[in-house]
């Protein structure tokens, strides 16, 4: 029965590389049937705080990445680690340290055997340590000088107690993990396996971080990104499909994943990639969620106030952005009647026979009707020579104040006479 655990740091918001961790984790317990446990790492009191604890439940819950067990605070597994501390200082394998301590306490510290160690990363291979390089290190604190656990200890008795079968993180561990397979040695606990997930650089191969922009979750929630779109992006990056497919639904994903396709070599973050994906994963929602999901950002990060989406509005606007808010952007043609473009009112100058044909049919209409506007529209045409794309272009603007947007006949449908009037008249009023 695999076991696997997440256990952030509860010292800044869960970002793009924290949260690709807790995936995979997710991922592989889900195809095994195993379990996944969330542990909170909140062992440095300076830097750790309740708000970054709130933000990563808030985060992996927003994303659906639910966990089986926990959340387990390390904080409170203390007397747990000052027990296993205590064993090993009375079986002569911890010393008091000096070295590491302040001037009135020592601090309790492992001192590393001069020997090679060597570990098996299920995706690397052997991974060796050599005896020379930990002759420089030399040794290990557990319990600092105030008598608090260090994270290696900590994570160790943790894992050990929690049953952990596979430790999957990041690469940047590796440097912890030959330490801890030494503390399971000498306590006589079995290892679970681990892999080491490969880096995640930005577009300039350096390593992902606030330089190149978003990163943490909440950031791109923000943004208006989807929970699908960031899951599917996040298992991408670093993991493939053997037949290159690069579009999932989260059931797929659970299916498909292997740690045998993660790759060694680092991922180059592309933001280009998860926006296109973003647009995608927007249009697969069905028009009910769709409507829900706008709805609901616009509440929380008002584009458009005072404005509810209605699913019938999902096919004319469905391929109208690749986010949320530009989505909602792309719906102020159906709430304000204000003429952002002034250049279009210079366009509409030049062509004043068409704009009072379709003032004055405006002018007696109660309500949309698309047969007279079509019977309208041919009119024009015989009558100013004007025709296809540049009519439709012409009467476009008129009607929405935007050169482009979703097709006229699927905005017909759900536009509001009114608006359209109101807009009508400000053309007037600016063309005179
Ligand atoms: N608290 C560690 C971190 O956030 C996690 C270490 C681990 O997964 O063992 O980097």
């Amino acid at each position: 029965m695999i076991r696997v655990r997440f256990a952030p740091s509860n010292t800044g918001y869960l970002h793009i590389g924290n949260c690709r961790v807790a995936l995979y984790n997710y991922l592989l317990s889900k195809k095994h049937n195993g379990t996944f446990i969330l542990r909170i790492e909140d062992t440095d009191k300076l830097r750790s705080s309740e708000e970054f604890t709130h933000n990563v439940l808030d985060s992996l819950k927003f994303l659906g990445i639910e966990w089986d067990e926990g959340p387990y605070f390390q904080s409170q597994r203390f007397n747990r680690h000052l027990e296993i501390a205590n064993k090993l200082e009375k079986d002569g394998i911890l010393k008091r340290s000096k070295k590491q301590g302040g001037d009135m306490k020592e601090a309790l510290a492992y001192k590393f055997p001069y020997q090679d160690v060597e570990f098996k990363d299920e995706l690397r291979g052997v991974i060796k340590k050599d005896k020379e390089t930990i002759k420089n290190i030399e040794e290990l604190v557990i319990l600092r000088s105030d008598g608090t656990p260090t994270y290696n200890f900590c994570c160790v008795v943790d894992d050990y107690d929690m049953k952990i079968t596979d430790v999957i993180r990041g690469e940047d561990h590796i440097e912890n993990t030959w330490k801890q397979i030494l503390l399971y040695r000498v306590l006589g606990w079995q290892i679970p396996r681990f892999v080491h997930l490969p880096l995640i650089l930005g577009s300039d191969g350096k390593p992902l971080s606030k330089r190149h922009g978003h990163t943490s979750i909440d950031e791109f929630r923000k943004e208006g990104y989807v929970k699908e779109a960031l899951v599917n992006y996040l298992a991408l990056l670093g993991w493939s499909h053997p037949e290159g497919k690069d579009e999932f639904e989260l059931n797929e994903l659970i299916e498909n994943f292997s740690i045998e396709r993660v790759n060694k070599s680092a991922a180059i973050f592309d933001e280009k990639k998860l926006k296109w994906l973003n647009g995608i994963k927007i249009r697969k929602l069905t028009p009910k969620v769709w409507a829900e999901r706008i709805n609901e950002y616009n509440k929380d990060n008002p584009v458009i106030k005072n404005f509810v989406v209605k699913p019938e509005f999902y096919n004319a606007f469905k391929d109208h952005g690749e986010t949320l808010p530009e989505v909602l952007e792309n719906m102020k043609t159906l709430t304000s009647s204000k003429i952002e473009d002034l250049k279009l009112v210079d366009e509409i100058k030049t062509k004043k026979v068409l704009f009072d044909k379709v003032y004055d049919y405006f002018s007696n209409q109660e309500k949309l009707d698309p047969t007279s506007i079509m019977t309208l529209l041919k009119e024009i045409q015989k009558e100013t020579g004007i025709k296809g794309k540049e009519l439709y272009h012409t009467f476009r603007i008129l009607i929405t104040g935007r050169e482009k947007g979703p097709e006229l006949d699927k905005l017909i449908g759900i536009m509001n006479i009114t608006l359209i009037k109101n807009r009508l008249n400000k053309f007037k009023e600016s063309i005179q």
